[in-house]
């Protein structure tokens, strides 16, 4: 039989018409591309405004733009306390020092997550258990998280993945259930919510990263800790400064109290942030407004998971990550979900789509962690699934004026799905 070459024409779409093809892509070359962060004349002010008579390090005795900073960030969270560090790594390492862990403690992180979640406790001699994400919000699975509560158990670290709150109303339940502390990791959550309750303040602590990628940016890295804790406030404040206590007004003492390193928050970046924080608000509200559009005109292809905001939560949209499913909307459930999105990978980045991955194995995998979970390819099967069938969008839609670029990348998407055929054959032959 020849069935194949007797299809009707018509019925053959022209693979060509594909930039991966050789067709023209569907974002034209000259769209606006948008900038992350946006640096306007408010920041250079406020840098320079630093550079020509301010201080250049916080560790002084009046009050600088740290001090500033630290007072409208624990404003916004609605904590009472925000302390200034180097970066967010350090944030989450502070704070589980602050809260006794060491050699010996166990600290329960998500699998999937940035690799300083799991190095944090690692880098104070703890040993990072990793436990599986819910498969639509990406975030830390309260049921497989109290399988892995041992009496070890020193803090459990919810990620507000992406910008969506963890499931904290489970977690807090487990958590005090057993007498553990929760420390949010929500460097990729600023302004992000559960109900009128802002990330920063959902748990015993929370870890921001100021570094220029995040929704709340400096100019390079920066780190904020919040938390209603005043003994855990003073116990990172002293820790970033060598163990010492400064006080406003008075001299430096030169005297250690505690354990401690270098791990401060400087000026500069802090005037940069503030200019930032000036914009926050308008920029997460037109930001929902362009992604919402864009993410409405993509929930309309078959097969393709958009993100959405739990109900009652306010999503931070840090990162958008789109799962792909060959299965029964698309009709071709034999297809392997790894080819399929490597084949759409392939297909929308030619389109002009800037997609990537946010992760390429689960983080017990990494070769620093592996012998320290038992690492075996069914642990974790939500994590391993969502990482072989998803790709994201990163800080392209963070620019209040993306919208007209989503609009753009919606349209390669659509063009893209015109040719799902195309994207399973390739699938199919890899
Ligand atoms: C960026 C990030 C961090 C680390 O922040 P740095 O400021 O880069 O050290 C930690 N956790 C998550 C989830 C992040 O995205």
């Amino acid at each position: 039989m020849t069935a194949r070459s007797e299809e009707p024409r018509a019925l053959i779409r022209r693979p060509s018409h594909l930039a991966a093809f050789g067709g023209p892509p569907a974002v034209p070359r000259d769209a606006t591309p948008a900038r992350w962060p946006v640096v306007g004349d408010a920041e250079r002010r406020s840098v320079t405004t630093v550079l020509d008579g301010g201080h250049l390090v916080s560790n002084t005795d009046v009050a600088t733009e740290v001090d500033q900073l630290e007072r409208e960030w624990a404003q916004r969270c609605g904590t009472a306390h925000c302390v200034g560090v180097s970066n967010g790594t350090a944030a989450l390492e502070l704070i589980l020092d602050a809260l006794g862990v060491g050699p010996g403690s166990e600290v329960i992180v998500p699998a999937l997550s940035f690799i300083a979640t799991a190095m944090a406790p690692l880098n104070l001699g703890a040993v990072p258990v990793f436990a599986d994400v819910d498969p639509h919000t990406f975030n830390l699975s309260p049921e497989d998280t109290a399988a892995r509560v041992t009496p070890r158990t020193a803090a459990i670290v919810p990620v507000h993945l992406h910008g969506q709150p963890a499931d904290m109303g489970g977690l807090t339940a487990l958590a005090q259930r057993h007498g553990v502390p929760l420390v949010e990791d929500a460097a990729q959550a600023h302004g992000a919510a559960i109900g009128d309750r802002r990330a920063g303040s959902l748990g015993n602590a929370a870890a921001f990263s100021l570094q220029y990628t995040k929704n709340l940016p400096t100019c390079g890295e920066g780190g904020l800790i919040t938390t209603d804790d005043p003994d855990l406030a003073r116990h990172v404040g002293m820790a970033r400064q060598f163990g010492e206590e400064l006080v406003l007004g008075a001299p430096r003492t030169y005297r250690s109290h505690i354990r401690g390193g270098n791990a401060k928050l400087n000026p500069v970046q802090a005037a940069f942030t503030l200019a930032q924080l000036t914009r926050f608000d308008a920029y997460r509200e037109q930001r929902e407004r362009n992604v919402t559009a864009f993410l409405s005109r993509l929930s309309a292809l078959p097969g393709l998971q958009v993100p959405r905001a739990v109900p009652g939560t306010t999503h931070a949209w840090h990162i958008l990550r789109f799962r792909f499913h060959p299965g029964p909307a698309v009709g071709a459930p034999e297809v392997d979900p790894d080819r399929f999105r490597a084949s759409l990978h392939r297909l929308l980045r030619a389109e002009g789509v800037p997609m990537s991955r946010y992760q390429v194995m689960p983080l017990p995998d990494q070769p620093v962690f592996v012998g320290a979970d038992d690492g075996s390819d069914s642990e974790h099967p939500d994590t391993r699934a969502v990482i072989a069938d998803s790709l994201t969008l990163q800080k392209r839609h963070l620019d209040p004026a993306s919208g007209p670029l989503l609009q753009h990348y919606a349209g390669a998407f659509e063009k893209v799905w015109e040719h799902l055929d195309t994207a399973l054959r390739m699938a199919r032959a890899r």
